[in-house]
């Protein structure tokens, strides 16, 4: 595996010898501390293109709390050897300055209500700073293809906008959640959770599972309220948000008659971390 800091190396590598020889470039971008999750993504991309690339960038731009930014964990070491290991062709690891020269101004986007709600409300200038970087990745690697876990479903969303709106010629492929053997959704930030938290932190995806299980039986509004009452007796959590949103807009979903497709949407602090989930309930249906 090559090892890459430099963005004109990187721009060098991948059109002397890719797009003389007019292969396919497929891109993993990640902020690093990799598992399976990310490894999922890396297999999909082999298994699609001639040349995969995968960057670990910890972005400082998509942090609202800088204590996040910096507990955020990190390992380049382990990081290096696992995707060596899962056949990975380039790493690029570059630093602050590599992606925001001296007097960067980031761009300003609107994706509507797709940044507004869930993530975008709790964590505000989130999504500006996501997109930023990977507009900026974008352009570096030109990929054939893009690499994004549903596991930030609201992230791919604003991905595949991005996209649209700046008319970037790449594809994005969604890739499912992988989760550890109880169900939880692998994080990275899972390794902050102490020992205790961790066997807890399955509650989660039972919820959510719940939900997939039981909704036709109920409207969303009570199916949210099931939910927030579960958190509420379980001290060790405290839930920051549940929702139940359309898959293409995100927008809230107060009836299951007319909707084409549904998710619902959980973020809930255990022992000081952050963690998100999600889970389709339907997709085209139509009650
Ligand atoms: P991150 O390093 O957290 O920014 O994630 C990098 C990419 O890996 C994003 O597209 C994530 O959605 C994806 N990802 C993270 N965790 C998982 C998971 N458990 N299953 C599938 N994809 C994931």
């Amino acid at each position: 595996m090559l090892i890459i800091n430099k963005k004109s190396d990187l721009v060098d590598i991948l059109s002397q010898y890719g797009e003389k020889n007019n292969l396919s470039v497929g891109f993993v971008p990640t902020m690093g501390f990799l598992h399976s999750g990310h490894g999922s993504l890396i297999e999909k991309s082999k298994s699609e293109n001639d040349i995969t690339v995968c960057d670990i960038f910890v972005n400082p731009l998509q942090f609202n709390d800088r204590s996040d930014f910096e507990k955020y964990p990190r390992n380049t070491e382990k990081d290096t050897a696992y995707l060596e290991s899962i056949g990975c062709d380039i790493l690029y690891l570059p630093d602050y300055e590599d992606v925001y020269p001296l007097g960067h101004q980031p761009l300003q986007y609107d994706f509507g209500n797709l940044e507004k709600v869930m993530e975008g409300a709790f964590r505000p200038g989130h999504f500006q700073g996501v997109a930023e970087v990977v507009r900026i990745l974008f352009d570096i690697v030109k990929p054939t293809k893009a690499y994004f876990g549903e596991k930030d479903f609201q992230q791919l969303r604003i991905i595949q906008e991005l996209v649209k709106q700046l008319n970037i010629p790449v594809q994005i492929v969604p890739c499912p959640i992988v989760r550890e053997a109880d169900g939880l959704a692998m994080s990275s930030r899972n390794a902050r959770l102490q020992a205790e938290d961790r066997k807890k932190a399955s509650f989660i995806f039972e919820q959510l599972s719940w939900c997939a299980m039981n909704y036709i039986n109920f409207s969303p509004e009570q199916i949210k309220i099931h939910v927030k009452n579960a958190f509420l007796e379980q001290s060790e959590f405290s839930l920051e948000y549940v929702e139940i949103a359309a898959l293409h807009d995100l927008m809230p979903v107060d009836k299951w008659e007319n909707c084409k497709g549904a998710g619902v949407y959980i973020a809930a602090f255990l022992g000081g971390v952050r963690l998100i989930d999600n889970i389709v309930l339907f997709r085209n249906f139509a009650k």
